[in-house]
Parts: C-alpha cells; sequence; structure tokens
C-alpha cells in the first residue's frame, strides 16, 4: 500500500486518497499550471493512525523519499542552514472542512536556518517575519499553545514600536518577537520550540491527523453530515513568499460570482502578505481587479489560468495564488462553493456555453438550495415608513433576510438562541471558535474581511445569512456594543436587520417580503417575462429538466381545497393524503364530542347524519380544486381522546361544579367518556382501521360522504378522482371487512346517483406487521401509501412526538445516526421494510400503486431512496412541493 503520492502521481478523480486539496493540486500540476512542488500523504495513512494511534510503520520511509525527492528537485535541503528549503503543510480532506485544523506555514525554519534565508531573500525583516510566523502557527495549531498570547504579544510589540500593522515592525522588532513567541512556547507546553526541522514536519504531520477528532471538526461533520470516518490527507508543499516585498502578495479569486454567478473577476489581493493573511481578514485587501496596475503580467496569466481551469473543472473554481516576487504561484483551486441562487444560475449559463448538459446542471443543484431561495427577503419598499434606519453596508456575503438580537459572542448567541431568541451574531471578525455561535444564530454581521473571510464562507456553507465586512461599524466586544456612524450605539439585545443579499445592515426590524422564486412557483411572476429576473428564469429552466426526467410523481400532503389550489400551483400531480381528522377541529369537534359520547343508536346516527354534509362539503372542493388529479381521503386516524377536553382540566371543571353544588350532568358525562377513552399508550390504541371497526357507522359515514361528493362532481362535469384510504392496517383482515362495506356503500350512491364513480381502495402501510404481510394485503388493496412516520415510530420503537425533544440530541451527539430517522428516512431499517413491502405487494398485484406520505415524501435524501424503492409517488407538504420535484428529477438524471 502506497501512503505517498507526488503532486506529478495524483489526479482530481483521487479525492477519497488525497483530500480535495491535494488531488486538486495534482490535477493543477499535470495540466502545466505553476504549481510549487510537493506531495500529498494519503487518508488511508490517517485512517491507521486513528485506529492504532501510530503512524503506520512504512509512512516514515516513504515521507523520507518523497522529501529527499522534493530537495533534489528543488536544490536545497530542508532547513539547510545555508538555505532552507521551507514547506507548509495543510491538512486536505475530501469535503472541505474550515473547521478543522488548517495549514503550518514556513516548516523547516530554525536559529540556525533563519539567517540563511535572510541571505537568500536579501531580507532579513522577511526570514524574522517567516520565522515568528512559524512558531506562532505551530504553537497555536501543533502544540495546542492559545492562539490569544501570541496575538497579544504581537499586538504589545506593534504597541511599544508604535506602529499600525505587523509590516511597520523591523527586524530586530521581529527578533525580539520570535524570542517572546519562544518563551511563551517553553511556558505553555514545558518544552522548546522544536529546532529539528525533520521533527517540525512530522509532528505538523501528527497534528493534522489529529485535527480530523478535534471538537470544530467533528461538529462541522456532523452540520453536513459528513462521515466521520474519511480521514484527512496531509499535502506537504514547497513554500513560496507573498511577504518579500510590494512586488509579492497573496490573493484569493473566483471564476465567476459565487453570490450571483455572474462572469467577471472577482477576489481579493493583498501586498506585501502571506497565506491566511487574506482569509483572516487581518489587514484590509483590495478587489483582485487591482492587481492588473499592480502586477499586469501576473494578473493577465492568472486570468488565463482561471478560464483553463473554468473550462477544464467545467464549473466555478476558487484558487488560491501567491506572487512571489513577480512569478504567480498557484496554491489551491477547488469547485467553489455558492449561494443557492449563484448554483441555479451558473448551472444554466454553463448549459448555455456548451460546457455541460442539463442532466449535468440538475446534478449541480440540490433542494436544499432550493428550499433556500424559498425563503422571504427585506421588503426595500416599507423599509421608509417601518420606523427603521440604516447603520452600514457590508459585503453581501450570504444571501437572506435576518432580523434578531444583537449578541457579540458565541457563547451569548447558544444561550439566547437556547431559551428562544432570534439572535444575530455580531464579531469583528469570526473565527472557527465562533462555530457554534454561528449555527444558533440567525445571520451574522462583521465589521472586517471580505467575501472570502471566516465568516462568509461558513456562512454560506450553511446556508445562513451572513453580511461582512461593514467597515463603518465599531464593534466593541468587551463592551458589548456596536458603533454606527452618527454617533448610533447598539448594544446587547437590540433588534437589528441584516440583509444578505445585498449587504445591508439595519438597526430595528426590517418587514419581509415573500421570495421571487414563490412568487415565481404561485405563477405571479412569469419566468418567460422580459424583465424577469435571472434566477427565476434558471429555476424555470432547471424545474422543466427535472420535469422532464423524473420517474416519480409529486402530489401534495392537502386536506383543504387553499391548500390543495396552492399546491396545484406548486407543480402537484394530486393529493397523497388528505388528513380528515383536520376537517373535525373548530366548531365541528362539538359534534365529534357528539358521537364519542352516544348512548344509542338514535344519537349516534344522528351525529353522524350532521358530519356527514359537512365532510361531504369538505370533499366537493377539494375534488374541485385537483379536478383531473387524483386525491387520496384518509379515514379517521388519530385516537378519539384528541376530540375531547383534557382530562386533569375536565376533572377539575367537575370537581368546581360540585363544589359549588352548580349542575354538572354533561361535564360528568364527558369525564366518564374521557376516562373510558384515556389510553396509557394512544399511538398505539384505538386509531386508525380499529376505530373504523369499533365506532359503528363511521367509516361508513366518511365513504358515502366521499362517494356522494364524487357524484356531486360528476353531475358538475367534473372529473374527481378520488381514492379511499384505510389507516394503521396490521393485517388484511381488517382490510376486507372495511373494504367489503366500503364497496356497499359506494354501489349503494352509484345506483342512486346513476353515475360510475371509478373508486379506488387502498391502505397505508405504516406498521411491521403490515410491511411484512404486504402480500396478502396486496389482495385487497388497489394501492399502498407508505406512512413513513408511524412506520419510523413503530419500527425504531421511537416515540414520534417524544424522541425529538428529549433523547435525539444525545443520539445525534454521540453519532449514533446523523440525522433524525423521522427527518431522513432510515435506509437500512424502515428502507429495508419497504423494499420488501414493494416487492411482496407487487408480486400479488402487478398494477399495485405504490407511493410515500410520511414527511420523508419531502426530504431530498430520502426522495432518492424512494426513486431507488420504485415507489410511483411521493407526498408531501404544499411547500416542499418543488424541492420533491427537483430532486425525484435529480434522482432519475
Ligand atoms: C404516517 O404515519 O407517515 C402518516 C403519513 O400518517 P400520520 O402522520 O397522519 O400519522
Ligand atoms: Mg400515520
Amino acid at each position: 500500500q502506497k501512503f505517498v503520492y507526488d503532486f506529478t502521481e495524483g489526479n482530481k478523480d483521487l479525492k477519497d486518497l488525497l483530500g480535495g486539496k491535494g488531488a486538486n493540486l495534482a490535477e493543477m500540476t499535470n495540466l502545466g499550471l505553476p504549481v510549487p512542488p510537493g506531495f500529498t500523504i494519503t487518508t488511508e495513512a490517517c485512517k491507521v493512525y486513528l485506529d492504532s494511534g501510530e503512524e503506520p510503520p512504512a509512512l516514515r520511509d516513504e515521507v523520507s523519499a518523497h522529501l529527499d525527492a522534493l530537495e533534489r528537485k528543488m536544490g536545497k535541503r530542508l532547513g539547510q542552514a545555508d538555505d532552507p528549503l521551507l514547506v507548509s503543510v495543510r491538512s486536505g480532506a475530501k469535503f472541505s472542512m474550515p473547521g478543522m485544523m488548517d495549514t503550518v506555514l514556513n516548516i523547516g525554519l530554525s536559529d540556525a536556518s533563519v539567517a540563511g534565508l535572510a541571505a537568500q531573500a536579501g531580507d532579513e525583516r522577511f526570514a524574522w517575519d517567516s520565522y515568528r510566523r512559524l512558531i506562532q502557527m505551530f504553537g497555536k495549531t501543533v502544540l495546542g499553545v492559545d492562539g490569544d498570547l501570541f496575538e497579544e504579544a504581537l499586538e504589545e510589540a506593534k504597541r511599544a514600536r508604535g506602529a499600525a500593522t505587523d509590516v511597520d515592525l523591523d527586524a530586530d522588532d521581529l527578533k525580539a518577537l520570535v524570542e517572546t513567541f519562544k518563551g511563551i512556547v517553553s511556558r505553555e507546553t514545558g518544552r522548546d520550540f522544536p529546532q529539528d526541522p525533520r521533527e517540525q514536519m512530522d509532528l505538523a504531520i501528527r497534528a493534522v491527523f489529529d485535527s480530523w477528532n478535534g471538537d470544530r471538526a467533528r461538529l462541522y461533520r456532523r452540520q453536513e453530515r459528513i462521515p466521520h470516518d474519511l480521514g484527512t490527507a496531509v499535502n506537504v508543499c514547497s513554500m513560496v513568499f507573498g511577504n518579500l516585498g510590494p512586488d509579492s502578495g497573496t490573493g484569493v479569486a473566483f471564476t465567476r460570482d459565487p453570490a450571483s454567478g455572474q462572469q467577471g473577476v472577482y477576489g481579493d489581493y493583498l501586498a506585501n502578505a502571506q497565506g491566511e493573511d487574506v482569509v483572516a481578514g487581518i489587514r484590509n485587501t483590495v478587489p483582485l481587479a487591482e492587481l492588473e496596475t499592480i502586477d499586469k503580467a501576473s494578473y493577465d496569466q492568472l486570468m488565463e489560468i482561471m478560464e483553463t481551469l473554468e473550462n477544464h473543472y467545467r464549473d466555478l473554481c476558487d484558487i488560491e495564488f501567491t506572487i512571489e516576487r513577480g512569478k504567480l504561484w498557484m496554491l489551491q483551486t477547488r469547485v467553489g462553493k455558492r449561494t443557492a441562487a449563484a448554483a441555479f444560475r451558473i448551472a444554466t449559463q454553463l448549459v448555455d456555453q456548451g460546457l455541460i448538459d442539463e442532466a449535468e446542471a440538475l446534478r449541480r443543484v440540490n433542494g436544499a438550495q432550493l428550499a433556500q431561495l424559498m425563503f422571504p427577503r427585506f421588503d426595500e419598499n416599507r423599509i421608509g415608513d417601518s420606523g427603521v434606519r440604516r447603520i452600514g453596508w457590508g459585503i453581501a456575503a450570504s444571501p437572506g433576510a435576518a432580523v434578531g438580537k444583537a449578541v457579540f459572542d458565541s457563547y451569548t448567541a447558544i444561550k439566547w438562541s437556547r431559551s428562544g431568541e432570534k439572535v444575530i451574531l455580531v464579531r469583528r471578525e469570526t473565527n472557527p471558535d465562533d462555530l457554534d455561535g454561528m449555527i444558533a444564530a440567525e445571520g451574522i454581521l462583521t465589521s472586517r474581511g471580505g467575501k472570502t473571510s471566516h465568516a462568509a464562507v461558513v456562512a454560506r456553507g450553511m446556508g445562513k445569512t451572513c453580511v461582512c465586512g461593514a467597515e463603518e461599524l465599531e464593534v466593541d466586544t468587551k463592551k458589548r456594543c456596536l458603533s454606527a456612524p452618527g454617533g448610533v450605539v447598539i448594544e446587547e439585545g437590540d433588534v437589528i436587520s441584516i440583509d444578505g443579499s445585498t449587504g445591508k445592515v439595519y438597526l430595528g426590524e426590517v418587514p419581509v417580503v415573500p421570495s421571487p422564486v414563490v412568487e415565481y412557483f404561485e405563477g405571479r411572476m412569469h419566468a418567460g417575462a422580459d424583465d424577469a429576473d435571472e434566477l427565476v428564469k434558471a429555476v424555470h429552466r432547471i424545474m422543466a429538466y427535472a420535469d422532464r426526467v423524473r420517474r416519480l410523481r409529486v402530489r401534495a400532503n392537502a386536506d383543504n381545497a387553499e391548500d390543495a389550489a396552492r399546491a396545484r400551483r406548486f407543480g402537484a400531480q394530486g393529493i397523497g393524503l388528505c388528513r380528515t381528522e383536520h376537517m373535525f377541529l373548530g366548531e365541528r369537534r362539538e359534534l365529534v364530542e357528539r358521537l364519542i359520547l352516544a348512548d344509542t343508536d338514535t344519537e349516534r346516527e344522528q351525529a353522524l347524519a350532521a358530519l356527514m354534509p359537512l365532510q361531504k362539503g369538505d370533499f366537493v372542493e377539494l375534488f374541485e380544486a385537483m379536478d383531473g388529479l387524483p386525491v387520496t381521503v384518509r379515514l379517521l386516524d388519530p385516537p378519539l381522546h384528541e376530540f375531547l377536553p383534557d382530562i386533569t382540566e375536565l376533572s377539575v371543571r367537575v370537581a368546581l361544579a360540585e363544589a359549588r353544588k352548580e349542575p354538572h350532568e354533561n361535564e360528568l358525562r364527558l369525564l366518564q367518556a374521557v376516562h373510558r377513552l384515556h389510553e396509557q399508550n394512544p399511538m398505539l390504541g384505538l386509531r386508525g382501521v380499529r376505530l373504523g371497526l369499533v365506532v359503528p357507522g363511521l367509516f361508513t359515514m366518511q365513504v358515502r360522504a366521499i362517494a356522494e361528493a364524487a357524484a356531486d362532481r360528476i353531475d358538475a362535469k367534473g372529473d374527481p378522482r378520488a381514492e379511499i384510504m384505510i389507516p394503521l392496517v396490521g393485517t388484511v383482515q381488517e382490510l376486507e371487512i372495511v373494504r367489503e362495506e366500503a364497496e356497499r356503500v359506494i354501489a349503494e350512491v352509484e345506483r342512486a346517483r346513476g353515475v360510475d364513480l371509478e373508486l379506488i381502495l387502498g391502505t397505508m402501510i405504516e406498521l411491521p406487521r403490515a410491511a411484512l404481510t404486504a402480500g396478502q394485503i396486496a389482495e385487497c388493496a388497489d394501492f399502498f401509501s407508505f406512512g413513513t412516520n408511524d412506520l419510523t415510530q413503530t419500527v425504531w420503537g421511537f416515540s414520534r412526538d417524544d424522541v425529538e425533544a428529549s433523547f435525539f440530541t444525545a443520539y445525534l451527539e454521540k453519532g449514533i445516526f446523523g440525522v433524525s430517522p423521522f427527518e431522513t428516512i432510515d435506509k437500512d431499517g424502515v428502507g429495508s421494510l419497504v423494499r420488501s413491502a414493494v416487492a411482496a405487494g407487487r408480486a400479488t398485484r402487478p398494477d399495485l400503486k405504490l407511493g410515500v406520505c410520511g414527511e420523508h415524501g419531502g426530504d431530498p435524501e430520502s426522495v432518492h431512496f424512494f426513486h431507488s424503492a420504485g415507489l410511483d409517488y411521493v407526498s408531501c407538504s404544499p411547500f416542499r412541493i418543488p424541492v420533491a420535484r427537483l430532486e425525484a428529477g435529480r434522482a432519475a438524471a
């Protein structure tokens, strides 16, 4: 097994083995682009280390051989006293992880070689600056010293000098600072800063391995659903220097705007600076376009390379580069992160450029991004009269409209959000320690840093609203306040609004408007119009591709005409679940109460007769809204006590009435009924088909209402396509009894009304026994609809109403699952029951219609599963329909 690859040996498809950074460095090397030579240690080596606590035995010799080769190529040895080869050691996992240890630069510098570097560079200041950076980064990331100690010492040195930035410190200042830094390392770690260059390198490599399991990295992976067992690769790369004077510098660039998708020159450049300075937002950068006047040759070469990369990767790339005394070097590239809006726009732009086809365009976007685009935005027109005022204008780093109370540290952000407050995390700039706070906040506001600052990159990754670099705002984290021009001071707890699409910051709560994408789905905005929003056009095109290729149909969970109509506008091809219990709420609850309390057949019949026309009216409206499309009506499902008053409340009422000697006969009867119907475990009790079997006339009334409504619609020249669905069936016998009675009623209505109703009858599969005996159940069902909410509840034995609030956080933290099985289908358990029920059902009845109507029907990952399991449709809430359509398309593309 080979653990080390030279950059010339890898390629971009080896991300599993070489990590994203290593694979792309290799790809660029092989494209002939100027990449400083180096090598990559594989994720396999990392995995061996993480499993056993030791590097694989062969690793040391392999690293030595590759280091030898690198030294020969560069004509100097690592840390050589008179002319040292210096290297960077960088982590690089398969997926980019900003929460992880990133980079140690300048490895190879020591008390002995710093002079050699000074002589070679002809710049003593530069050499000492490089050395202090090494001790600082190494101390913090490899030896675990608190980074603030170095920062404070650096600030102190600047203060002593009256220097505005670190560039103003001279060689002697830096020499002294190196001594201070070495002192910090010795004091904090009990050992001296290592002078042996190979030891520096080996420790850094090991630290990268260890960083895979750091708290921040684990948290980030959980958030992003990245598996914990991938490991990270380590890149060892010869150093080039952007801090060798004004003809040197470093920058980051995007081949298009990651916020809008627009083509152009996007990026930041910082002269006379090294690596992390740009990303950290420590000094302020200039727009990349200014590089043209600073160093035209490098600028032109960079533009050419960016074009090469975009055509090669056929996608937006982001790039890190360094210019060392007028020579351009590429330090990193990757397919760049982008906002949801940019993802849609770029995908269609690339289709138009002929770089990708429509199927690929579909793969380039996803349902989570579409969902993000459906969030509301600030109402610019109403800002004037809403009493809010703009206090700043920063960089639109990650779109969305966020309103919340200003907080100035992550701890408060987490604490307040736990108690239900919406907060905006306000920082001068963020660093990986702020990750928890960023997750807890509605949005993030910083006063420093550009589009590529930590805050911007991480917020975009999380889909969180972010405005960064709002420079006229002064953030004082100690005093917990924010000062804006004109003497405005915002204290902790004051409400602010930030617009991640424009970069504007407001004091007060800005009114919000719906997103243009929702306006488009609602039919209030047309993609064909000349002035249509570019984003709407892109969404329209991508949805059209998705609809063209998808096999799964998409229906809605809706139980009133309004939701049904919206669902239809959003592209629903029918209703997959109408929960009739929702029709028994409000004023009708009383009628249900009468039904439950009925002592005699007559009383019961009267109650049912009163409910019947109301039910029928509901169905007429629903069938009308979905005319020509299937509407699955589920007969009553929940336990009856849900329609009765709370047992404790009622007991108190009865007791009070008794004490006051007031008449309370009705209350008492009600209380007796509540006691009679009380169950310890109602979700496993008298509900679903069991109700139909023991409450005489209930299902009959519902079936009659459906049949009569359908007959009315036929009389009105409509096209009703009702499907009657029986919930919570566990055995075919239950279904047989209900079916026989339903067929009798339907036939009766057909005879009486002189119509052919073409009603079909099916069942939910939401109990393990139903799934296990699906072959028998299919004898008696025209369709199955998987009720994956109850199926998940019963397969896992997890109470769906309780577990998320009680122990799921602990389960997620322990990695027992990466996401709640109520959110994303558990493929191995619940999913395998679904698959076998599909097979058994179809074996009995090849034309069996199959769908799913649990919450999973609108979850992107689950939609892919249902596609592969061979279902005919998914059904989800109206707002998730576009997402389900898109994901169904992606699953088929
Ligand atoms: C289900 O159990 O998945 C389902 C759709 O039914 P309900 O959520 O109404 O129990
Ligand atoms: Mg259910």
